[in-house]
């Protein structure tokens, strides 16, 4: 499964529930980035932990 954002086509890992929109999955980068927005609740997909966790080695 590919990040929803437009443009961009790393893997997606986490899963993000907007209050104001549809929930959507997206990369470790995109997450970070709209996971600041208040509300917003950045959920890691069970089966992309490691993934997300080597993300954060850059
Ligand atoms: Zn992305």
């Amino acid at each position: 499964m590919d990040c929803a954002e437009n443009g961009c086509d790393r893997p997606a890992c986490v899963e993000l529930h907007i209050p104001w929109d549809e929930n959507r999955v997206v990369c470790a980068p995109h997450a970070r980035v709209l996971g600041r927005q208040d509300g917003v609740v950045a959920d890691p997909l069970p089966d992309s932990a490691d993934d997300l966790l080597e993300e954060g080695n850059d």
